[in-house]
């Protein structure tokens, strides 16, 4: 069923405990944690516990996790002091923008200059 967990999935295993993460943040709908291989000063990982392979398919089936997912970056960006500066939140959405963990993250990038356009 939409938003169950899945078996081989990594991010659903960091929600589960089976993978070790860096968790900087949870609730009831949200885990947010250190990427491993940061690309920036901050860079935090924020997802819905529940299971949808991207974005889209979240914001689709369902929005207000989606709401959740954006909350809980602003929330950890004002926690890593970034807010101020600015920061900048991504969602790669399939392997051609490069995505490569198929259950729904945002990227929270911060802590250094930022350039626009993105690589
Ligand atoms: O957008 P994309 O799917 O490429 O992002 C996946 C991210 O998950 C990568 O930035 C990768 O470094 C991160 N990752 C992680 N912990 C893992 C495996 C991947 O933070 N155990």
């Amino acid at each position: 069923m939409a938003g169950d967990p899945q078996a081989d999935c990594l991010f659903c295993k960091i929600v589960a405990g089976d993978v070790p993460a860096t968790i900087v943040h949870e609730n009831d709908t949200t885990v947010a944690f250190r990427d491993i291989n940061p690309q920036a000063p901050t860079h935090v990982l924020v997802i819905p516990k529940a299971h949808y392979p991207d974005a889209a398919s979240l914001a689709e089936q369902a929005p207000q996790l989606a709401a959740d997912v954006l909350a809980t970056a602003g929330q950890v960006a004002a926690a890593e002091r970034v807010d101020g500066t600015g920061y900048r939140i991504v969602f790669n959405t399939g392997g051609g923008a490069g995505q490569t963990v198929f259950h729904a993250h945002a990227h929270l990038l911060g802590g250094r200059g930022l350039n626009w356009p993105p690589g």
